[in-house]
């Protein structure tokens, strides 16, 4: 019997699958360029960019189904919200570790909300920067916030608005 896992283990779309096709091609189209030093570059480059491409929608798969996986645990009532909260800012946080605290500010009146922030530095350290990704369709790095999940993968809200006209 089939179940939804298989979505998992054959995902590949048709948008995908061309876009893969594209990359493919563009490398094989560099490959007589490798005789100089610029084609080899621009040949690595391109492969690069696919690895890129896989990899970031072999992410994408991966959070899309730990999604799933997550809301099925919650609706069975699985785990304690407060627990798993916790724990995943843990891990989060040694993946991607808060930046150093700033250095301390110079001496003013004590305040309860300032002593509050004192005592926890690293989590009040400076704004963090736009993430940025880059579009699958321009390449340009465009903050993530400014990006839509497409049949394409991440495009930029520019990108988009092409797909949407119909324009190449
Ligand atoms: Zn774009």
């Amino acid at each position: 019997m089939s179940n939804f896992f298989d979505l998992f283990l054959d995902p590949r779309t048709y948008g995908e699958r061309r876009v893969e096709r594209d990359l493919q091609q563009g490398i094989a189209s560099l490959a007589s360029a490798q005789a100089s030093e610029t084609g080899a570059l621009r040949r690595e480059a391109a492969e690069m960019r696919l690895e890129v491409f896989q990899l970031e929608k072999q992410v994408m798969r991966l959070t899309a189904m730990v999604s799933v996986l997550a809301q099925a645990l919650g609706k069975a009532g699985a785990y304690d919200e407060a627990w798993a909260r916790e724990e995943l800012t843990t891990l989060l946080q040694k993946i991607d570790p808060p930046p150093a605290p700033a250095p301390p500010p110079p001496a003013r009146a004590a305040t309860p909300y300032r002593d509050a922030h004192a005592a926890h530095p690293a989590q009040h350290a400076a704004a963090p920067l736009p993430k940025l990704v880059e579009c699958t369709r321009c390449h340009q790095q465009v903050d993530a916030a400014h990006t839509v999940f497409s049949e394409q993968g991440v495009v930029c809200d520019a990108c988009q608005r092409a797909i949407d006209l119909g324009t190449p």
